[in-house]
């Protein structure tokens, strides 16, 4: 080989772990190159040093090196990389490599005394779930897990609810904050006293209101409220008393169902609920029980090509390692006032002791479940740490912080 200079374009990714692997990942193509040479690790390293400005000389070390000159081949093949012709006299070439620098990450604002943490925190939030009351007289077998899992309802011995005063004193607040979402759940929301008056309260407002009620709390005597319902569907159920429900609801295009399934054959189940009603408007969330780990290893955990299905823009990459997607700008505020970022973090506060903003200051600092990211073993030493989806609630109820095949 010639004398060349050599880089990696802009729009790839690149990771490696201690023992040498490395991977490049093009967010154009959707392409990746791995290689487990310490020598081509050496090589991309020598990229991204700041002095080098994103370009190397390929010095004789490289050049030499079968392996390292395959490699290069193949990132100049794949249109990851470019090899240019060494010229005398040549200026410097500078290739501005993309770098984390979120201008208002959370751990540079704590260090700059000058700016307050809780500057436009209110626009972090992006929905906010109030839970009314936490009576219901049902008696589902696993109340105790969906809610920790996805948005559900669920009941609790404590009988506290919401007075509608506290509700208009938080919608108030947030009157000039970017917040759309605000979801209302219980228990069973036709226990909640004060229903009456919170559907007249809320025609005050321009929020995107969402009621959360399960199906067999449903009847032909519910108040009448013209909101988006979110229709909670587990099992077992009285199949045909579901399709006759939703058949006689099916012009009704404010309502989403919410199927909560444990295993195979509830998912068939959803299916000939789908295909003799004809609905679309419905979506189907698994859960875990404590007794169905096979399914979910079976269906939900990761295979490498599950992670590669789908093109993984810089952007995503980038908020995989300072945001945890699934939870950040999420605030739930329980029936007694606590707030809490999860379902399954401590609570954060009181909201009868502290405004949104405080919540939100406390939850940015805490970092109980907003910004969780795959840094903890076995994710932390894996290619793809960045670009898995976030961790989710389901890896804090099955208790394991990969939920995939690709690492034990
Ligand atoms: S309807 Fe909801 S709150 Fe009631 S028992 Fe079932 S899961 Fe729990
Ligand atoms: S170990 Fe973690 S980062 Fe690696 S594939 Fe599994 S979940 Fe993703």
């Amino acid at each position: 080989m010639k004398k060349h200079k050599f880089y990696l374009y802009p729009h790839i990714y690149f990771s490696k772990v201690d023992d040498g692997k490395l991977l490049l990942y093009s967010t154009i193509s959707n392409l990746f190159i791995e290689n487990n040479s310490p020598v081509c690790c050496e090589l991309i390293d020598e990229i991204y040093k700041p002095e080098n400005l994103g370009v190397i000389d390929l010095t004789d070390k490289f050049l030499n090196n079968r392996i390292v000159t395959d490699f290069i081949n193949q990132i100049v093949e794949q249109n990851f990389g470019k090899l240019i012709d060494f010229k005398p006299n040549m200026p410097k070439l500078i290739n501005l490599l993309p770098i984390l620098n979120l201008q208002d990450d959370i751990d540079r604002l704590k260090q700059d005394q000058e700016r307050d943490i809780g500057e436009n925190a209110l626009n972090y939030l992006n929905e906010l779930n109030i839970y009314l009351n936490n009576q219901c007289n049902l008696d589902c077998s696993y109340c105790d897990c969906y809610y920790k899992q996805t948005k559900s309802c669920y009941k609790d011995i404590k009988n506290a609810y919401f007075q509608p005063d506290k509700i208009k004193e938080i919608l108030d607040s947030l009157t000039y904050s970017s917040l759309k979402k605000i979801n209302f759940l219980g228990g069973n929301l036709f226990l909640y006293p004060f229903l009456n008056e919170l559907i007249e309260l809320l025609k005050e407002y321009n929020f995107d209101f969402h009621y959360w009620i399960h199906i067999e709390n449903l009847s032909n005597n519910n108040p009448d409220f013209d909101q988006n319902k979110d229709i909670v569907v587990n099992f077992p159920v009285n199949i045909e008393l579901v399709k006759q429900y939703i058949g006689t609801h099916k012009d009704d295009k404010k309502s989403t169902y919410h199927f909560l399934i444990e295993n195979d054959s509830q998912y068939n189940e959803v299916e000939s609920i789908v295909k003799a009603t004809g609905i679309d408007n419905y979506q189907i969330t698994p859960v875990y029980t404590g007794n169905n780990l096979s399914f979910f290893e079976e269906n939900i955990y990761l295979e490498k090509e599950d992670i590669f299905a789908t093109l993984i823009p810089h952007r995503i990459i980038f908020c995989n390692q300072k945001l945890n997607s699934n939870h950040f700008g999420k605030l739930s505020i329980l029936s007694d006032g606590d707030a809490k970022a999860n379902m399954n973090t401590p609570a954060i506060g009181n909201i009868y002791n502290n405004s949104i903003l405080e919540l939100i200051a406390t939850e940015l600092n805490k970092n109980t479940a907003w910004r969780v990211i795959r840094d903890k073993k076995p994710c932390n030493q894996c290619l793809y740490q960045y670009l898995c989806p976030s961790p989710s609630s389901y890896e804090t109820v099955i208790d394991k912080p990969n939920l995939c095949h690709v690492k034990a």
